[in-house]
């Protein structure tokens, strides 16, 4: 429906999108938020620079350009992650572990988007449920690792935000101009994915066309096929009541997120708006299971920033230091804002994770519960690749449903490394990916991915699972 004139918004009237933010000039405002503390505080998995002044004068570059995202957005977010806290929606986030400027090309991205969105849809449909989605894009450069060197001796790759996947030793230095790369690609990805959802990348009307030609006649494929033709049924109906398309079936919101690892690009690309500090270089921002010391780097710097943000749990987590982080990062308890991101892995799921939900929710600490089955699961196979097998994420899935259907929490959301390419990267799922067929197509720059398959298969047991 049209609506009247006075309904509209006028500059600085109500009008979120025109609150504007400013590039951290203001020593004094930037000094009473803290955003800088961290600098004096330990950390681990600092990138290997040599030379200071260069990142100081790389970051004085992205003090001031335009940021990736709006701070309205990230409030969005944070209201639309409050209802997955209040158990009324699902949180599907996913992506590459490492994005590359290589792969950062159109095909990629609209690639690995539409198998998020088709996994979005499945779930949508079959648990109807709202369901938020978060890819990790535009940002996502960074790699914290176990050895500072790998197995050919060589410096070990950090993300292409640091240095050089090539393998040898003047690749592997760690340059600090790559910040500014990482953030041209970065706002070059944001820019086609706007420009693709707001042309109709996501418009529920042409399901069909985002299904691959190799998935679609796969069991996956299929399975999705039916599911589209449902909805092109429901939207027949919606038109033969009269009742007119909505601008909803045509667009999507589609979040960006990243680890905040390299916190001087972080924090260069943090802005101050209406006195309050956003992480302007991506939507969501986690800290990752190796740098989440409560009294470390990493945690100062993402409690200060007004970012609905992650951190990852391990196994290893004391139900105290859960319920410490969420004291730190979530002191007003603000639903939304926090996310415990658990990686157990398969085996240790049901014992780990019930004393943490808890411990948490017995303190009365809103958070949103997600699990990423992937980082608790990954083995070296028999010919020497670094993989993962799809029943073991589909059993920590379950897990994590057990354990948050036995305790009546809401099992909020899943987080999962994929790709809308045919790769061979992870085992099993209906296409029986043995060790032999890795090489074939093993692709990924870090972790091993769920290529398209094996992410719908996974999405339609996830919302098997949701509707309980
Ligand atoms: C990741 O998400 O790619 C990652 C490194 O995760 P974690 O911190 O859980 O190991
Ligand atoms: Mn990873």
């Amino acid at each position: 429906m049209r609506r009247e004139w006075h309904q509209l918004s006028y500059p600085g009237v109500g009008n979120p999108a025109l609150q504007t933010s400013r590039p951290s000039t203001d020593s004094a405002e930037d000094e009473a938020l803290g955003l800088d503390v961290w600098r004096g505080l330990p950390r681990v998995q600092v990138p290997p620079w040599d030379d200071p002044a260069e990142v100081a004068s790389v970051c004085e570059v992205l003090d001031v350009v335009p940021s990736i995202v709006a701070p309205y957005e990230v409030d969005q977010l944070r209201v639309k992650l409050a209802e997955v806290c209040e158990g009324r929606a699902f949180l599907l986030q996913g992506g590459d572990c490492a994005e590359t400027f290589a792969d950062n090309t159109e095909s990629h991205l609209l690639a690995n988007a539409r198998t998020l969105l088709q996994m979005a849809v499945v779930l949508t449909y079959g648990a109807s449920m709202p369901v938020v989605k978060v890819a990790r894009v535009a940002g996502q450069y960074t790699k914290p690792r176990s050895s500072a060197t790998d197995s050919l001796g060589l410096p070990a790759y950090r993300g292409d935000l640091i240095n050089s996947l090539d393998a040898n030793e003047a690749a592997r230095r760690a340059d600090p101009q790559r910040m500014i790369r990482a953030y041209a690609n970065s706002a070059a990805a944001m820019n086609m994915l706007r420009a693709y959802l707001a042309g109709g990348l996501a418009d529920l009307h042409g399901l069909h066309d985002w299904n691959k030609d190799f998935v679609r006649a796969s069991p996956a494929g299929e399975r999705y096929e039916a599911i589209a033709r449902e909805i092109d049924r429901a939207l027949d109906f919606i038109r033969a009541c009269g009742m007119t398309d909505n601008e909803a079936l045509r667009t999507v919101s589609l979040y960006c997120s990243h680890e905040a690892l390299a916190l001087e690009y972080d924090r260069a690309l943090t802005r101050v708006s209406d006195g309050r500090a956003y992480g302007l270089s991506g939507h969501f921002l986690w800290v990752g299971e190796r740098t989440r010391q409560l009294d470390h780097a990493h945690i100062d710097f993402i409690s200060r920033i007004a970012n609905p943000i992650g951190v990852k749990l391990g196994p290893g987590t004391s139900p105290e230091t859960a319920l410490e982080l969420c004291e730190k990062l979530n002191p007003e308890n603000i639903p939304g804002r926090l996310t415990l991101i658990s990686r157990m892995g398969n085996g240790k799921v049901r014992d780990a994770l019930p004393p943490i939900v808890e411990k948490v929710t017995a303190a009365g600490a809103k958070v949103v519960w997600q699990c990423d089955p992937m980082h608790g699961n990954t083995h070296e196979s028999s010919n020497g690749y670094k993989t993962r097998h799809f029943d073991r994420i589909v059993d920590e899935v379950l897990g994590y449903f057990e354990v948050h259907r036995g305790l009546s929490t809401h099992p909020g959301g899943i987080h999962i490394e994929l790709t809308g390419e045919d790769v061979t990267e992870c085992l099993g799922g209906a296409q029986g990916i043995e060790d032999l067929d890795l090489p074939d197509r093993y692709e990924t720059a870090c972790d091993p991915r769920l290529n398209t398959q094996q992410s719908l298969e996974l999405a339609f047991l996830v919302a098997e699972m949701l509707r309980g």
